[in-house]
């Protein structure tokens, strides 16, 4: 899950991770009384999740809380980048003297984590990284102590005269990344202000929703009116569910099945006019009738698709109870777009003579894998 730019500023000040003061707006008037509490210039920062908001003139100084009120009014309601902003965080107006880089993330490919820093932060980083890699120091950490913070510091070639503070920063930034269980902590800019502080003005967090049951209450930080409306009704249905852009619906048991599903389908779609996968929906263990019905309904919601593929290999679900599970859910839905099933494993037989004594006018029932995604994809692509 990523954070918004205000909830990871909360929870870099848990970790005592140092930022400017700041407070939440959701209207012109809630800006201009923030402004007027924090008293000074502020900066007024649309809330979205994504980069480039400086560049997009959604981070504007106001000196008044009336120029607060009327920046607030016009940063409100933008799209950036197709995110409206709902929200603005009115923070204090840091004097910048310098502005750094530095972020903590998990690096599959290697196996580690990933520490990076530069002098050359700031709204440029990315080209700073494309055009000049080693003005950004990459260092593979597994645990950081102040002493690995310097090493960091040092590859960046931080100036001697900031070190020790970046270095404190950077430690304080690991704990909150170890702590949070964070896949990306990432500061930019990391200022250097003009009376000598280290300040996180920017922040960005990506939180590991596999721990999430290890913080209680993480939930809240869902945006829900920010979220792909079909990925929120999966999740308030317990279901694993991405959307993607497709017009194959594809549902399955087990994260691994259901991603080669998703593979075979994009080969298949080749075949029959370039059609593609439209979601993963892995049922995870249980296939119940109302596990089916929900996961139906949420794949068939989706207006791009145009066929359902189900790829369940039976195991301590057992085939028999997934095709009663199809019966009664289709019973429950009523009619629906076109159901290509391929049941295997244990019970399989089984499982595929309930489907055919059934006879459900939109289920075609398919003995291979491969002959199912080449079923479905020729039916999203030509409806035959
Ligand atoms: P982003 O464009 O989405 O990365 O948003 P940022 O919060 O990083 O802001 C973009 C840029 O605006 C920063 O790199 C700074 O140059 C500038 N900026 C943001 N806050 C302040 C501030 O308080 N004072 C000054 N002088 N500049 C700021
Ligand atoms: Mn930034």
């Amino acid at each position: 899950m990523d954070l918004h730019e205000h909830q990871a500023r909360d929870l870099f000040a848990a970790h005592a991770v140092p930022v400017p003061r700041g407070l939440l707006a959701a209207t012109p008037d809630e800006a201009a009384a923030a402004a007027a509490t924090l008293d000074g210039t502020v900066v007024v920062k649309a809330q979205v999740k994504t980069g480039g908001r400086g560049k997009a003139g959604g981070v504007r100084p106001a000196r008044t809380p009336d120029e607060a009120r009327e920046v607030a009014a016009a940063v409100l309601g933008m799209d950036i980048k197709g995110h409206t902003v709902r929200e603005v965080l009115v923070v204090e107006a840091t004097d910048i003297a310098a502005e750094y880089y530095a972020s903590f993330l998990l690096d599959r490919t290697n196996r580690t984590f990933l520490a990076m820093a530069s002098v050359e932060g700031g709204v440029d980083v990315e080209e700073v990284a494309a055009t000049r890699p080693h003005a950004l120091a990459r260092v593979p950490v597994t645990a950081v102590d102040l002493a690995t913070a310097h090493e960091i510091v040092t590859a960046a070639n931080f100036p001697p005269s900031v070190a020790d503070r970046v270095a404190d920063v950077v430690v304080r930034l690991w704990e909150a990344f170890v702590a949070e269980d964070a896949t990306l902590v990432e500061v930019n800019p990391l200022a250097l202000t003009a009376s000598g502080e280290v300040l996180a003005l920017d922040g960005k967090v990506t939180l590991d929703g596999n721990a999430a049951f290890r913080h209680p209450g993480r939930a809240a930080l869902a945006d829900v009116a920010a979220e792909d409306p079909l990925e929120a009704a999966a999740r308030a249905r317990g279901l694993n569910y991405v959307k993607l852009d497709g017009q194959v619906g594809v549902i399955g048991n087990g994260a691994g099945l259901v991603m080669s599903t998703v593979d075979v389908v994009a080969l298949a779609g080749g075949r029959h006019g370039g059609v593609r996968p439209a979601n993963f929906l892995d049922l995870g263990g249980g296939a119940s009738a109302r596990v089916m019905a929900d996961a139906l309904d949420v794949v068939a919601g989706d207006p791009d698709v145009r066929s359902v593929l189900v790829n369940v290999f039976g195991g301590i679900t057992a085939c028999d109870a997934v095709a009663d599970g199809i019966v009664t859910a289709l019973g429950l839905l009523g009619d629906t777009k076109p159901l290509v099933v391929r049941l295997d494993g244990n019970n399989g037989e089984e499982g595929r003579r309930i489907l055919a004594e059934a006879a459900h006018p939109s289920v075609t029932v398919v003995a291979t894998m491969e002959e199912a995604a080449d079923r479905a994809a020729r039916l999203a692509a030509t409806g035959v």
